[in-house]
């Protein structure tokens, strides 16, 4: 197998290799423990859950899900959702006048921060099937060209990248390879950070907002080869994962289990919402899905999206997305929310 022969250093930012980070003064005599007395940070001295600034390495979480998920804590940076993941990516990586690659139809985020940064987009649409156009992504790809995303379970699509072309991109693509896996869970494949080790071009990025239920504590993280985590660690702000979010996180993997029942029951929502959409007289497709919403194909979408939403279900129309004409993407709810969409699809077929 050829390894992608890249200089990784070339493709970081002009003084992003040389920026010297903020230092708080427990970096500095590297002291954590609550024995010591802390006069450094000016904070409040009346002891309470959160009077403390947050571990800014989130040292205890990160090893937590390091042995959770089978990853090496080295190859592990948290963030503030995903999003901030992202965000750091750009700023590690691009300058004004560089561009990035994105796949659409996909995550609306890569373009609305490529655009913050004032980084230009290239667009190159995925196949009628959903999958990468290896060919296409090569042609379009030039020296200012930086960063590649691949969502997979793709959103919206729903399915995953062919890894046999994820693979010749991770080889031969001459920037930084972002896979977003934060559907992955729902998905029977494995997950590409198995491969950060081999590949310094390659980050994963993982949230706890999708399958791991906790959207509202905001907490995403990358997983890549330490060399790229360090550049992020980098710029990104110290105290990026708050204090709540670090313990309430640290509680719920100690039941993983329960997380991954609560995973098996949306899998199995997914499979029999699947089957009963189809059979409403005015669906035309529902694709194949491995994550946990569904894209499906109506008569006329957006006259179904607004009579769902007259009934009190609000779901996402895409159907301005290239290749999803007449689409809506629907997530998959409790057992009771989904009867209650298809008994009220059910009320407007005619
Ligand atoms: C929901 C979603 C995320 C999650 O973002 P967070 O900031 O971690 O909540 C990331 N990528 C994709 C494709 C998503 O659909």
């Amino acid at each position: 197998m050829t390894k992608n022969n890249t200089n990784i250093n070339s493709l970081v930012a002009s003084g992003i290799l040389s920026l010297e980070p903020y230092q708080s003064a427990r970096d500095e005599c590297n002291v954590q423990e609550d024995s010591y007395t802390f006069l450094d940070a000016n904070e409040h001295p009346v002891p309470s859950k959160v009077n403390r600034y947050p571990d800014p390495y989130q040292t205890n979480l990160r090893k937590q899900i390091a042995s959770t998920k089978g990853i090496p804590v080295e190859q592990i940076l948290l963030g503030n959702g995903s999003d901030e993941v992202l965000d750091l990516i750009f700023r590690v990586f691009c300058e004004p006048g560089d561009n990035i690659i994105t796949l659409p139809p996909t995550y609306g985020m890569y373009r609305v921060l490529a655009e913050v940064h004032r980084v230009a987009v290239l667009e190159v649409l995925l196949t009628a099937e959903f999958q990468p156009d290896l060919a296409s992504i090569l042609q379009n790809t030039n020296y200012k060209t930086k960063l590649l995303f691949l969502c997979s379970p793709n959103n919206p699509s729903g399915n995953l990248m062919d890894p046999k072309i994820v693979r010749e991109l991770l080889d031969t693509f001459p920037g930084m390879v972002v896979i977003d896996e934060a559907y992955i869970d729902f998905a029977d494949a494995k997950s590409w950070s198995a491969l950060c080790g081999e590949y310094p071009n390659l980050i994963v990025l993982q949230t706890f907002s999708k399958a791991y239920g906790m959207a509202g504590i905001r907490l995403g993280m990358a997983l890549a080869a330490p060399q790229v985590i360090g550049w992020l660690k980098k710029v990104k702000l110290p105290y990026n994962v708050n204090v709540l979010t670090q313990e309430f996180a640290s509680k719920q993997l100690l039941q993983i289990d329960a997380i991954k029942a609560s995973i098996a029951l949306l899998q199995n929502e997914r499979t029999i919402l699947a089957e009963t959409l189809k059979e409403i007289s005015f669906v035309e497709e529902v694709f194949p899905s491995d994550a946990n919403f569904l894209l499906v194909r109506f008569q006329q979408a957006n006259e179904t999206y607004k009579k769902l939403l007259e009934k009190g279900i609000v779901v996402r129309n895409r159907s301005n997305l290239p290749n999803c004409s007449n689409c809506l993407r629907i997530t998959v709810g409790t057992p009771e929310e989904n009867k209650h969409l298809i008994k009220t699809l059910r009320s407007l077929q005619s």
